[in-house]
């Protein structure tokens, strides 16, 4: 276990903990209570600077490793993941609030991602083709980019960082990560995995802190490559940074608009239960939780009846009990920024069909005067694109109806009509329905007769307009964190 017995957590740089250059501190709070779960050192552009360093130092020999070897760390940490599943969800919970079997999830997830990357250092790497000259072999293949900066946010506070980091390492790339401010406590304790697993120094290093902190990842001409998953506004300024560098990678995986059509030709019970989980696992703060629901004339109503009773009864409570649908979200701006999308809705002419934005206090638990405690706020809204309500993300369970005719064609419009394309889900008995949203369907992340929550590590997980600009997690992040070389080899002394 760690050597760290600081009573406020360090960093960990070159293989050491450290306090850093700054001298600020910040806390991390249980957003169920508001109580103080430790104090950590703010990272500061010299702790970054030392961690780049460091990463760089470590690159040469940790690249000239075999895959298999380096794979070897990350199996000891799946094995930790795994022993460890129960305590470490309980920190999830504790940490961002998501009630206790999706804490525990976040820790499934993590180690199914470590599993495929270290599994995939003995699979094939690269491509073989043939060449235009028989004497020749041509063939593709992959070398690390270098030093990979990756920033994540809280409301994945495992699996995200292992989505960004386990393919980025066992690819042979050296890694500087700021976890998010909000979930410090996850951030040291995967800091302490990699301590004992023994990864060489400097080819992990973690630096707790702000957004000034990320920037200094970002701005460093060191890095190779920045992984960002988070908001849309930080993700496009640092795709605008890192696009302005030629030679740099930024991929980005930011938030949506996400939506769920029910067609005339959907299963009812499916709809409504695709919609509830959509619209209110994790309090509305997954980025593929859906925000509009999209529903046909036909079955508008009884549609609408169902989904209100639903939300009217959903369970909140503490995040800890197994019964507890919805836990608090993440902090007072999360609970600010819902109260005002919703006044939003009242004012764009939104007809409001649930409020429990402001839970009775009694049906909260124990201690969450502190918290940050919200509900379903749902409404009904004539169709307009112009509307802010149903272009812009709250990330919270703040969510649209909105009644459509005519056929699915009309359907997908009013889907696409965001700048966004995360996810989306369309729940319909006809295949044909079903096959006209996964073409025409603008998102990254297509479901059918599902709710929009699900995630595969062994496919690509990203977005598309708006909502994304590469793959900073899951399969698709080696193309973010490796070059790829042509190269061609003469097996005659004909050099034509
Ligand atoms: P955020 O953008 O506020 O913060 C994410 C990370 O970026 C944090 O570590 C933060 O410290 C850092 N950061 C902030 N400003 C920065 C800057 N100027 N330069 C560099 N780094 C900076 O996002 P959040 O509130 O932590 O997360 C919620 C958002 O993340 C939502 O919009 C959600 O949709 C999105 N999200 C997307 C995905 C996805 O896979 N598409 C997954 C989870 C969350």
């Amino acid at each position: 276990m760690s050597q760290q017995t600081m009573d406020v957590s360090q960093h960990y740089i070159a293989g050491e903990w450290t306090d850093g250059d700054g001298e600020e501190t910040f806390e991390s709070e249980n957003p169920a209570t508001g109580e103080s779960l430790g104090t950590f050192r703010q990272g500061t552009e010299a702790d970054i600077d030392r961690a780049l360093a460091a990463a760089d130092g470590a690159f040469e020999e940790w690249r000239d490793l075999s895959y298999i070897d380096r794979a070897e760390y990350l199996w000891d940490i799946y094995h930790e993941l795994k022993e460890r599943h129960d305590e470490l969800g309980r920190v999830v919970t504790e940490e961002c609030g998501k009630e206790i079997s999706e804490g525990k999830a976040d820790v499934a997830e993590a180690w199914h991602m470590v599993e495929w990357a270290a599994g995939n250092a003995r699979h094939p790497h690269g491509d073989v083709v043939p060449s235009e000259i028989p004497a020749k072999d041509a063939y593709m293949r992959r070398k690390p980019r270098g030093v990979v900066g990756c920033i994540t946010p809280w409301n994945f506070p495992v699996a995200i960082p292992f989505w960004h980091m386990a393919v980025t390492l066992v690819e042979g790339n050296t890694v500087v990560w700021k976890p998010a401010e909000q979930t410090p406590r996850c951030g040291q304790i995967i800091a302490e995995m990699f301590e004992d697993a023994g990864i060489p120094d400097g080819v992990f290093n973690m630096v707790q802190g702000f957004g000034d902190a990320g920037n200094a990842i970002v701005e460093d001409e060191r890095v190779s490559t920045v992984l960002f998953t988070g908001s849309a506004e930080v993700g496009h300024e640092i795709a605008g940074k890192v696009g302005a560098e030629p030679g740099k990678l930024a991929a980005c995986e930011m938030g949506g608009k996400n939506g769920i059509i029910v067609t005339e030709q959907a299963d009812m019970d499916t709809a409504v239960h695709s919609a509830i989980m959509s619209s209110f696992k994790t309090t509305g703060q997954r980025c593929v939780s859906s925000e509009r629901l999209i529903v046909h004339s036909d079955l508008y109503d009884e549609f609408k009846e169902r989904y209100v009773e639903l939300a009217k009864n959903v369970k909140i409570g503490d995040p800890m009990e197994e019964d507890t649908f919805m836990g608090p979200v993440v902090d007072e701006s999360q609970v600010e920024k819902f109260h005002k999308y919703n006044d939003l809705a009242r004012k764009e002419g939104g007809r409001v069909l649930v409020d429990r934005a402001e839970p009775d206090p009694a049906e909260l638990p124990e201690g969450s005067e502190g918290g940050h405690w919200v509900g379903p706020f749902v409404y009904e809204v004539d169709y307009d694109p112009e509307l802010r309500c149903l272009q812009e993300e709250v990330f919270g369970p703040h969510v649209a109806l909105v009644e459509y005719s005519g056929d699915v064609e009309r359907a997908i419009e009013i889907h696409n009509d965001t700048p966004y394309g995360l996810a989306g889900a369309i729940i319909s008995e006809d295949y044909r329905q079903i096959n006209a949203f996964r073409d025409y369907g603008e998102v990254g992340l297509g479901y059918a007769n599902l709710p929009c929550i699900g995630a595969e590590v062994h496919l690509p997980f990203g977005g598309v307009k708006k909502s994304g600009n590469g793959y900073p997690s899951a399969r698709e992040v080696i193309e973010a964190v490796t070059e790829r070389t042509a190269f061609t080899l003469n097996n005659s002394r004909d050099i034509e």
